[in-house]
């Protein structure tokens, strides 16, 4: 339990290795990091841990060449060949557990709990699970081919988790992939590259190449990319739709959420209040899928706040890297000052915030657990994703009246619904607009059970079967590249 002191110690001089700066990883080479680079920094200390290269339009070019050069003979590889090294990967995760979830710590703000708990075995999952898929592809779809070479573009809330979601399934359907992890933390898809290596991936399979938007905008306009899959927010992967609509190229969005979390009269009020705990403080509530708008039913309202308060002064907030901590930092000073704006524009608009009685550390980019009170459906604190460890609540009457408070929003990723009568809680759940909706339970993943949205949280579904199909096309010409109109 907790990471064990030569865990961090490794990591420390790993990462002092590595401190001048990293750069891409392109046909299977470490390119040196120079030109315009940018700090990374941990967000719980401040502390520039290591510079990151900015991907140019001629490295995105590279990368696009070389996935390109190594698509004929990866996708022609029988699948349980692909499988062997979908495997490889998922056991190397494994036997690196502490070594990820400590530089993602690091990188991210994220606690060592969850890094060691929740992100990593969820990443080695990911990897098992389409490993089987890299075996039953052929058979399971005997129609459809590998799209070709995937463009892949991720946030920083779940970095390596991310990673996973996009190339365990582009691998095992056979595809060569270019990803962009987010430049606020590249480091784990850096010591993934360096994992790639070590298992033996032919060259050219996955490239990644760090940087910002501008180098995402590059990996997505690039005329030679057959599909391109997003994950971040809704106003980029508006401009990201915009960008290639009419290109041919197939696309797949995850976008952001202003999830419903739905208390009935007959819940059980402990566990829902565990509920809200992992919908919205969970990630420091950097989470797509966060639970941030509690709907409660008004005879249960009060007490349900009263409970959710006591709950809410036993959080420890500090330092992610000690075992006992339920929140980290945020993912940078900037990241902090965006939320706390975003919660005076609630108190002015005349909701209550009640914010926990904890201590925060001097330094880093701490946010204190709260939620609002008297808050009304239009207030912008009911509207926009907040991405940060702060729900608003809103009361209602009838079940009607739930339903038309969960889908008051524009966006559709995902709810969940507590009540201890399932036959109620079941049918509710049908009529909530999201992609995936848990009954007394949240924020639950599983490689095999589909994710993503409806409405602006975005569309295409990433995991298990429907997954699969993201990244499978039947458009197929003679010269192994896919159709423009597929
Ligand atoms: P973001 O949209 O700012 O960035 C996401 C990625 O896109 C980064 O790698 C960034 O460098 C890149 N990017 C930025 N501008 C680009 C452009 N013009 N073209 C191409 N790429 C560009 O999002 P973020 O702040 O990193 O992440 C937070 C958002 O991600 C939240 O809205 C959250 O809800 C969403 N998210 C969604 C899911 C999901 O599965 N639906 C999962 C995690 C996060």
């Amino acid at each position: 339990y907790g990471p064990a002191p030569e865990s961090n110690a490794e990591v420390k001089a790993w990462l002092s290795t590595r401190s001048a700066g990293i750069g891409h990883f392109i046909d299977g080479k470490f390119t040196s990091a120079d030109g315009d680079l940018i700090d990374v920094v941990n967000p719980a200390t401040e502390d520039v841990i290591s510079r990151v290269a900015k991907g140019s339009a001629a490295d995105v070019d590279a990368a696009v060449a070389a996935a390109r050069a190594a698509f004929p003979k990866w996708s022609a590889l029988p699948g349980h060949e692909r499988a062997k090294y979908l495997y490889a990967i998922a056991r190397h995760i494994q036997k690196r557990e502490r070594f990820f979830s400590v530089l993602e710590t690091m990188d991210n703000g994220k606690t060592i709990r969850e890094t060691r708990d929740i992100d990593i075995p969820l990443v080695a999952r990911h990897f098992y699970h389409h490993a089987g898929w890299a075996e039953l592809v052929a058979d399971e779809f005997p129609q459809h081919k590998p799209v070709g070479v995937c463009g892949q573009i991720i946030p920083w809330n779940f970095p390596l988790l991310m990673l996973a979601w996009k190339v365990a399934p582009a691998l095992a359907a056979g595809n060569t992939v270019v990803l962009k992890p987010a430049d606020l933390t590249p480091m784990t898809a850096h010591a993934f590259a360096e994992l790639l290596v070590e298992i033996g991936l032919p060259a050219g399979v996955v490239n990644i190449v760090q940087g910002d938007g501008e180098t995402g905008a590059a990996i997505a306009g690039h005329p030679d990319i057959d599909k391109v899959a997003f994950t971040g927010s809704t106003d980029v992967g508006r401009l990201i739709r915009r960008q290639i609509a009419g290109s041919g190229k197939k696309l797949s969005l995850e976008l952001g959420g202003k999830s419903p979390f739905i208390v009935l009269e007959d819940a059980d009020l402990d566990a829902a209040v565990e509920g809200v705990v992992d919908a919205i403080w969970f990630n420091q509530g950097e989470v797509c899928c966060a639970g941030s708008r509690l709907l409660v039913q008004e005879g249960v309202a009060p007490r349900f706040f009263e409970k959710l308060k006591a709950r809410m002064a036993t959080l420890r907030v500090g330092d992610p890297l000690d075992k006992t901590m339920d929140m980290g930092a945020v993912v940078s000073m900037k990241q902090l000052s965006r939320i706390k704006a975003l919660l005076k524009a609630g108190e002015q608009e005349g909701a209550t915030l009640n914010l926990a009685p904890v201590a925060l550390p001097e330094k880093g980019a701490f946010c204190t657990p709260g939620f609002f009170t008297n808050s009304h459906p239009a207030n912008s604190v009911s509207q926009v994703e907040i991405f940060g460890p702060v729900a608003t609540t809103l009361t209602f009457r009838t079940l009607d009246e739930a339903v038309a408070l969960a889908n008051d929003t524009r966006y559709g990723l995902a709810a969940s619904v507590w009540s201890e009568n399932v036959n109620r809680a079941i049918e509710l759940a049908a009529r909530v607009k999201a992609g995936v909706v848990w009954i007394n339970a949240t924020n639950m993943f599983d490689a095999a059970a589909p994710f993503g949205g409806y409405r602006e949280s975005g569309y295409g579904r990433e995991g298990g079967r429907t997954g699969m199909l993201e990244y499978l096309t039947t458009g197929w010409d003679k010269q192994g590249k896919v159709r423009a109109a597929s």
